[in-house]
């Protein structure tokens, strides 16, 4: 997994996220040791709906960057 901000190689870590009346949730996401931008399985499926709702070539021209 690439840090889509620094490009820096990604670490798979576990995390809890602790909510009210001590509800938790463990689960696994990826985290930039360079610039600390976190990836969560959350933030990853809701990525993948709106690119599926957006179509593929939105999303190809979306990613497209000048070299
Ligand atoms: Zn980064």
């Amino acid at each position: 997994m690439e840090c889509e901000r620094c490009h820096a190689m990604m670490l798979e870590e576990a995390f809890e996220d602790i909510g009210a009346d001590s509800w938790s949730m463990k689960f696994h996401g990826w985290r930039c040791p360079v610039c600390g931008n976190v990836l969560d399985p959350v933030i990853l499926e809701n990525r993948s709906l709106f690119s599926r709702a957006m179509g593929a070539g939105a999303r190809r021209r979306h990613n497209a960057r000048a070299l």
